[in-house]
């Protein structure tokens, strides 16, 4: 592919791409929580119900010329909207720049993508909705075959991910008589694994603790309270990232440490 075309072309295509899913990704993250279709209808603005039309809708750019306003009422569009597309870019890029222009680059990208919307949504509405996580999931298996990759790993992992949220999940209920994490956790890490591997999705599964627990005694300024609901899968969509773009060089780090 690098030999057709030029590798900046390649970016711009990769950048462009990102962008859309981002803008894909503002629907699907408003929508999916509350269990309405991603398809229908159309976006449309929330006071004057004026229908964004295509022009309107091209990532972070109309946001600009529009100059963050509805064109029908004026009312301001969130900020948010073009972060999120300008995000969406950046994943596609990091991927392809991180892994090539090969499937394992666009599954790198993907999987970013993936957890940037779950990020988002479990953090603003304590929901992991399956339907990313299962199709994630299904990405994750059906990559593992290409680029002439063993596809065992993935299974494992996928395996390993979802089986250590169940069992931590089982402990969790035995000790304290409650459900502490839930079904989309399990699919969360299920679908990380099957994209990082057994050994990547539980320095997943360790980062992401970690991060919750920093977040939490930072937040708490050192008082935590028994039964605070944490937004568990946002710290391991970002702990997974770093997995996925540092995990090698985090491991060989800590193991040059031990010696
Ligand atoms: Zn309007």
């Amino acid at each position: 592919m690098t030999q057709v075309f030029e590798p900046g072309f390649l970016y711009g295509l990769a950048a462009v791409l990102g962008a859309c899913f981002g803008s894909f990704s503002n629907v699907l993250i408003h929508r999916l929580p509350r269990n309405l279709s991603v398809v229908r209808p159309r976006s449309a603005c929330p006071r004057c119900a004026r229908q964004i039309a295509w022009h309107e809708n091209i990532p972070v750019l109309s946001w600009l010329l529009l100059r963050g306003r509805c064109r029908g009422c004026a009312m301001p569009i969130s900020a948010r909207y073009p972060l999120v597309e300008l995000a969406g870019a950046a994943c596609a890029l990091i991927g392809v720049w991180r892994f090539g222009f090969t499937f394992t680059g666009l599954s790198a990208s993907l999987l970013l993508l993936l957890l940037l919307d779950i990020a988002l949504i479990d953090w603003e509405h304590m929901i992991i909705p399956h339907t990313l996580t299962i199709a994630g999931g299904v990405v994750g298996l059906g990559a593992s075959f290409l680029d002439g990759r063993d596809p065992a790993p993935a299974f494992l992992g996928a395996a390993i991910g979802a089986g250590a949220i169940l069992a931590v999940s089982w402990g969790y209920r035995l000790v304290r008589g409650v459900v502490g994490m839930g079904g989309g956790d399990v699919m969360l890490m299920g679908m990380i694994g099957a994209f990082l591997g057994p050994w990547g999705v539980l320095g997943t599964l360790f980062g992401g603790a970690l991060l919750g627990t920093v977040w939490a005694l930072a937040s708490t300024r050192g008082r935590l309270q028994t039964g605070a609901k944490l937004p568990f899968g946002t710290f391991l969509a970002a702990a997974a990232a770093i997995v996925l773009l540092a995990g090698p060089a985090i491991a060989r780090w800590y193991l040059g440490l031990a010696r």
